[in-house]
């Protein structure tokens, strides 16, 4: 197929099919090239796929914006006359789950195919089932729990990894189901779901999402995302639990973050103080563990270089040894350092342990220690 063919078929507001085609990149993966959209450009999502061999489009998964007060950050950000939906957003990653030629893939949200989160979507969900009667949709879900090769977040109620199917669109257009519609859909296949804490008009939303949010932050959860019932508009908000999460993280690996990340974190979490924190001692105890989450982790990450140990993103995976071997090789092909840390069998599965070396920190961390300079 011709480009300026998929260039209408993307509905891009590109002028030339050059001025979209330049941002993608050829990769092979399963078995086939697959060419990537790396930046969300003209009207067309980051991650977007197209399959030439057979020509599909898989549509990447929208950006969704945040808003830093509830109100009148909710209110303001739908129309009068919709219909706003409170769902749990979960912290794990976006993956996007796509039949190509019947062959179910689950797209990272860059646009790889990740051969560890393919085999596990194929093996805890009815995906046969469900491509059968509807093969020209694409299933986005949250892959959460402890053990899974790109977040380490962790939920009470799960011990490995799960995934939460949060949007049923069209595979092409990109186009959701309603919140209704795909709730619906999700419970016939016994897909899980992200909880539902409710519906209310834009104007009153305010209340049940702050309740919601203070319910998720006692239990250190993330957010929520608010959708407007037809699944069109999307937004979200985070919990402070959240935030000090993330710096701690940011703080744990410093120099391999951006100075964009952390002080956007600083920033969510000013706005919410200014809007929930209305005395002093509840402001207080935010500044403390701001700092606590800023110091303590970039203290501890000092320390493990100096004791000569690996610092970085530790992960543990389990699945069927081929599975585990094509992840490791997917890992290291985008250049990524791996470090193993143990690697064992349990009930017939490869249980390994990594670390993402975080080599830009580790490296800089020894330099001021050995009495570099800045
Ligand atoms: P952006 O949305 O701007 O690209 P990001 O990649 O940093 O930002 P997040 O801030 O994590 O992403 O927020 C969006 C992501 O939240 C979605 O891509 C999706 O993976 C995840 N998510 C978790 N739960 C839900 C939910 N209930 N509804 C929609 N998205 C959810």
């Amino acid at each position: 197929m011709e480009r300026d063919e998929y260039l209408e078929r993307l509905e891009a507001t590109a002028e030339t099919p050059d001025d979209l085609f330049e941002h993608v990149e050829e990769r092979s993966t399963a078995g086939r090239t697959h060419h990537v959209l790396t930046a969300a450009r003209h009207g067309v999502e980051r991650g977007t796929v197209i399959v030439e061999e057979t020509e599909t489009i898989v549509r990447g998964y929208p950006s969704i914006p945040r808003v830093l007060v509830l109100d009148p950050g909710v209110p303001s950000f739908f129309d009068d006359g919709e219909n706003v939906v409170i769902e749990e957003k979960l912290d794990g990653f976006n993956v996007r789950i796509a039949a190509v030629d019947g062959e179910p893939l689950a797209f990272t949200r860059s646009g790889y195919v990740c051969p560890y989160t393919t085999g596990r979507a194929r093996d805890r969900l009815p995906l046969e089932d469900f491509f059968v009667t509807h093969p020209e949709k694409t299933l986005c879900a949250e892959l959460i729990g402890p053990e899974t090769p790109y977040s380490t977040h962790d939920y009470e109620e799960i011990d490995t990894h799960e995934f939460r199917v949060f949007d049923v669109r069209d595979r092409e257009s990109g186009e959701p189901l309603s919140v209704v519609d795909r709730r619906r859909l999700c419970e016939e296949y016994e897909f899980a779901q992200p909880r539902l804490f409710g519906r209310a008009t834009p104007s009153d939303a305010v209340g049940p999402t702050r309740a919601a949010i203070e319910e998720l932050d006692a239990a250190g959860r993330e957010g929520v995302v608010l959708k407007s019932g037809d699944g069109e508009r999307l937004v979200k908000y985070t919990t402070e639990t959240q935030h000090h999460e993330e710096l701690a993280y940011a703080f744990s690996l410093p120099f391999d973050h951006g100075r964009d990340f952390v002080f956007s974190r600083i920033v969510r979490d000013a706005f919410q103080a200014a809007e929930f924190d209305a005395d002093d001692d509840r402001l207080e105890e935010r500044a403390h563990d701001l700092g606590e989450s800023i110091l303590r982790p970039m203290v501890s990450a000092i320390r493990a270089v100096e004791a000569g140990e690996t610092i970085g993103e530790r992960h543990t995976v389990r699945g069927d040894p081929e599975t585990i071997g094509a992840l490791l090789e997917h890992l290291r092909e985008q250049s990524l350092t791996i470090d193993l840390e143990s690697d064992r069998r349990a009930d017939g599965e490869r249980v390994l342990e990594f670390v993402k070396v975080a080599e830009s920190s580790r490296d800089r961390i020894r330099y001021y220690l050995d009495g570099g300079t800045r």
